[in-house]
């Protein structure tokens, strides 16, 4: 039941072990049925052809599964196509010819367009330079000019879906009104701290941070005016934390930042430093001092994202309970 949900969630999650995947079950489904008939008819050279063919997408479809890295066995697929279709122009004639089309689109999900491009292209040049397009000179230019648009329309197709999928990308992991990564960002870098610590023994620290007496200021001077302080407060947070710490806007005034590579030490400086930074520069409409107070926590091995995050919200509310505008982290030692 976990298994079919994890491959489920693979799936959904990665696209292009989706694409490898659904080769892999074309191949299987597609080629398999032909290999009996070759083998029926005693028609051996086919035979181990396809064979070939099938175990090489089936190779890399495994590869990718079980390396969870999809771009080697892409890349490598997608050359592989391109050469099969040199294969079955050059030995099936007019048949082959047909199998130009779908392997160019194959390229296309498979590999960055400009590969695809040049691989489409590229294989066109080798079949000509070969002299395997079957027909009179107007068959082999209607080939060639309706393979050209065919790699081109797959080029431009490419190119809409990657604008498309970073715009998508923008809209799914940052908050809208300060352009920090939002709580859904969040919890996938804090899974993938977890993963980094657990291998490389490299510390982690969160810090969340909440605006003190927020709602007095919504009250005093309105809505628009604390969204303004809530869009500075970001800025100044992306200021001062280093290249390789994160910010997220977990929810309504509330900021977590996730610290790479830190001891306790390190992270009480880092939360201090900011707290003095808001209190300093930070300024209500009407020119009074705003204030955050901090909670942090460093991760322990072997516990939750989850408890991590909780730990660190426990020490915010100790700040909170000792006045605001401070500073408590949790221990990394039980
Ligand atoms: P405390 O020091 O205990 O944190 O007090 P607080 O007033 O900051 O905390 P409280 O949780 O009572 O209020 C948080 C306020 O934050 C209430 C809510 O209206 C405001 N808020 C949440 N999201 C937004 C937002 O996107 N824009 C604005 N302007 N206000 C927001
Ligand atoms: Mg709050
Ligand atoms: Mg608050």
């Amino acid at each position: 039941m976990n298994r079919a949900r994890n491959i489920r969630h693979r799936l959904t999650t990665d696209f292009q072990l989706a694409i490898l995947s659904l080769m892999g079950a074309i191949a299987l489904i597609g080629i398999t049925p032909f290999l009996f008939v070759r083998a029926a008819n005693g028609e051996w050279y086919a035979f181990v052809v396809d064979l070939l063919i099938e175990t090489v997408i089936l190779g890399c479809m495994l590869r990718a599964w079980l390396t969870g890295k999809t771009h080697g066995p892409s890349l490598f697929l997608a050359y592989f196509i391109g050469a099969g279709a040199v294969a079955a122009i050059s030995a099936l004639g007019v048949a082959g010819q047909y199998w130009y089309f779908p392997a160019v689109v194959a390229c296309f999900f498979l590999v960055h367009r400009h590969h695809a491009l040049g691989i489409a292209l590229g294989t066109l040049l080798v079949v000509l330079a070969l002299g395997s397009l079957v027909g009179d000179a107007s068959d082999i230019a209607s080939f060639c000019v309706t393979g050209i648009v065919c790699a081109f329309l797959g080029y431009v197709f490419a190119f809409r879906t990657e604008v498309q999928r970073q715009q998508l990308e923008v809209l799914a992991t940052k908050d809208a009104l300060t352009a920090t990564f939002n709580r859904h960002a969040l919890l996938d870098e804090l899974e993938r701290a977890r993963r980094v610590h657990a291998r490389d023994k490299v510390g982690f620290g969160i810090l969340v941070l909440d605006l003190d007496y927020f709602k007095s200021i919504n009250d005093q001077y309105g809505h628009l005016a604390g969204d303004k302080v809530l869009v500075e407060l970001a800025r100044l947070l992306e200021k001062h934390i280093r290249k390789n710490d994160r910010l997220f806007r977990y929810g309504g005034e509330e900021f977590v930042i996730l610290a790479h590579d830190v001891d306790e030490g390190a992270l009480i400086a880092m939360a201090d430093k900011l707290r003095v930074q808001v209190e300093t520069c930070l300024r209500s409409p009407g020119g009074a001092a705003v204030t955050v107070s901090i909670g942090g926590s460093l991760l322990r091995p072997d516990e939750s994202i989850d408890q991590w995050f909780a730990r660190a919200d426990a020490a915010l509310y100790a700040s909170k309970g000792s006045g605001r505008n401070r500073v408590t982290v949790d221990s990394a030692h039980y």
